[in-house]
């Protein structure tokens, strides 16, 4: 249905005839931990995520994984491989067979 609440005009599966069924009646603005990203909308009412209806809740168990934003770090691996010795235990291997 159309939301009559915050977002009004935008479609939400939220809004019932009774009024918004979100917890609390209504979409919750955004945390200090969304600054600076792309999904934000500016509207009258304040400044709301375009995706989730509570944004604090996003970044409870970390990241909010849908933040712009935010870069991953993805961790090398503790052990580097080396090349060399990689290639002496494949050849190895071969000979085996
Ligand atoms: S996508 Fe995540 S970080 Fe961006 S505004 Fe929404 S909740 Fe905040």
């Amino acid at each position: 249905m159309i939301c009559q609440t915050i977002r009004t005009g935008t479609d939400c599966v939220f809004m019932k005839n009774k009024g918004c069924d979100f917890k609390d009646g209504a979409c919750k603005t955004i945390i200090e931990k969304c600054e600076g990203c792309g999904r934000i909308i500016d509207l009258e009412t304040g400044r709301y995520c375009k995706v989730y209806m509570d944004p604090a809740s996003r970044w409870l168990m970390g990241n909010c994984v849908t933040a712009t934003h935010v870069k991953l770090e993805i961790k090398e691996a503790a052990q580097k491989i080396n090349p060399l010795k990689a290639s002496k235990r494949a050849s190895r291997a071969k000979k085996k067979k």
